[in-house]
């Protein structure tokens, strides 16, 4: 495999920096094969994944080695590319944005530091995997639950450093952030928050300390590498109660998308609904070729067939209560009333209570899983997915605009249209995901071509991505255009005063450094 330098280091700059990261911390941290770089390719790159290789990897152990390759890099004007776990799958994985980084892997700092039990928070190593954490939970019979996301297999500080999302009511992970420590690019450590008190006690119990609040500035930014985290946990609840509602027609995303706006708003339902297409059950069980072998997008007729055998809806979603057992039946009458008469059939409810095992209710108990990694052998071949995913309004009758428009696009690129609405408490998501097959060409071009026309799209409607692939940083951060892109000037001169030579994370999000600000893409 072709080493990719990165802009502005020659091979022997390069080696140098290498010989320097060996020195500073040690032959065993640093990985630099052409195997090693292999590794960190994005496994969904729509391509070979070139344009993101990883020069090496360094996997620092402790807070004051990330300081040594922070002071190294900048030395050598080598960019970092900070990762928790580097599971960030459909977003470019441990892959960095510009080719020729090396990625600060800190797989290895997994450290769980403490868990409070009473006040129901827990302080983190960036490392710590929802899979680590949950079984520390409950080999130690802690009464607190997590929050975790679709595939459970990445880490807790990571996904909430990218906005990812969980279905219990601690599922904005991103919020759940109270105080931070954090290595700026020039090698400072700094604690956000109350944490900003030598010896503070309430550091994991307000986030925002004295004067600016700055937690949010380091997600999904490079203004600095996170080295631990307070997160909030959920105290085990005393109920909670599940339900699958599916939902025959397409149509029925307009009422249902209303009706579930107003009990997340109410506060009826408190945590992020997945509303998904028929699509969702049946890539995770069965591959496309088990269905049809023909070309272009999925028949409806076999839409028919995936959802008699699923037993799901053209649309289908799961709610869940969570609280004090009385509250939680007082809920689940106010959410009949609300779909039952336009359902026209009775909810089935699955009761979980206080002693009962939670594993069988998976992710919507904060039960880690990865189910959903089948998604990428539906098309067959190497499979990947990509997704893009406006913020919107949670209103039906947009969503219902929206899946009409997106599925004409999807089905003019001869795709299968695998959507869900994703609703936050005062938004939808709108994830249009796109599966193919990294091996044939023809489709990779014309999921690119997709991706490209969705961006359009969206921006003339009014919308934006709430976070993005790699590849489609520039493009989907020129759609925040408001007063010829004001936002992202702000975002130059904060970095350039953060990280004057420009070493960490380059094009994150579409920020680049002053000397690399040539690299973003048209
Ligand atoms: P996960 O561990 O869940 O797989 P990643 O490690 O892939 O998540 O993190 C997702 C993205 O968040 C990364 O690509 C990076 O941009 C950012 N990120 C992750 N960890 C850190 C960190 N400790 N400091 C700064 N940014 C980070």
């Amino acid at each position: 495999m072709e080493m990719q330098l990165p802009p502005g280091l020659d091979r022997r700059g390069f080696d140098s920096a290498l010989a320097a990261m060996r020195r500073t911390i040690g032959d065993t941290k640093v990985f630099a094969t052409d195997l090693d770089r292999q590794t960190y390719i994005d496994a969904y790159a729509l391509g070979d994944g070139m344009e993101h290789a990883a020069s090496m990897a360094l996997a620092p152990e402790t807070v004051q080695e990330v300081q040594a390759i922070v002071r190294v890099a900048n030395e050598h004007k080598l960019p970092l590319w900070p990762v928790s776990r580097g599971r960030n799958l459909g977003y470019g994985m441990a892959a960095p944005r510009m080719a020729g980084s090396a990625v600060l892997d800190m797989t290895h700092m997994n450290k769980i530091i403490e868990v409070d039990t009473r006040y129901a928070h827990a302080q983190l190593e960036p490392g710590v995997g929802f899979y680590q954490m949950h079984e520390h939970l409950r080999d130690n019979r802690i009464p607190l639950w997590m929050s975790v996301p679709a595939n459970g297999w990445g880490s807790v500080i990571g996904n909430a450093l990218e906005r990812g999302i969980g279905y219990t009511p601690y599922g904005d992970h991103t919020s759940k952030i109270c105080g931070m420590e954090v290595v700026t690019p020039t090698g400072e450590i700094v604690r956000t928050g109350m944490g900003a008190m030598e010896g503070n006690k309430a550091w994991a119990h307000y986030p925002h300390g004295f004067g600016p609040s700055w937690d949010q500035m380091f997600v999904q930014s490079n203004f600095g590498i996170v080295t631990k985290a307070n997160m909030w946990l959920m105290p085990e609840p005393e109920m909670s109660a599940h339900v699958q509602v599916n939902l025959p027609r397409p149509e029925d995303i307009g009422w249902a998308i209303d009706a579930l706006a107003e009990l997340r708003q109410r506060g009826v339902i408190e945590h992020n609904i997945i509303f998904g297409n028929y699509l969702h059950d049946a890539s995770a069980f069965t591959t496309r070729a088990d269905w049809y072998q023909g070309e272009g997008p999925l028949p409806d007729a076999i839409a028919e067939k995936i959802q008699k055998q699923f037993n799901v809806g053209w649309w289908t979603f799961h709610l869940s209560l969570f609280g004090y057992g009385r509250i939680v039946e007082e809920n689940m009458k106010i959410v009949r009333a609300a779909l039952e008469p336009r359902l026209g059939a009775g909810l089935d409810w699955k009761l979980w209570k206080r002693g009962e095992p939670i594993e069988p209710f998976g992710p919507s108990t904060g039960v880690p899983f990865v189910l959903p990694l089948n998604v990428a052998n539906w098309m067959g071949g190497r499979g990947g997915h990509v997704g893009f995913s406006p913020v919107m309004p949670p209103s039906g009758e947009l969503a219902l605009a929206a899946f009409r428009s997106r599925k004409a696009r999807f089905e003019a690129a001869g795709l299968d249209y695998y959507c869900s609405f994703t609703m936050g408490h005062r938004h939808i998501a709108n994830v249009n995901m796109i599966i193919f097959n990294r091996d044939d060409a023809d489709m990779v071009k014309r999921t690119q071509a997709l991706f490209t026309q969705m961006i359009k799209d969206a921006r003339e409607e009014g919308y934006g991505e709430y976070r993005t692939h790699i590849d489609y940083m520039d493009p989907v951060a020129d759609t925040y255009d408001f007063n010829n892109g004001a936002l992202m000037r702000l975002n130059e001169k904060v970095k350039d005063a953060l990280d004057p030579n420009g070493i960490l994370a380059p094009g994150k999000n579409g920020i680049w450094p002053a000397r690399l600000r040539k690299e973003k893409r048209a």
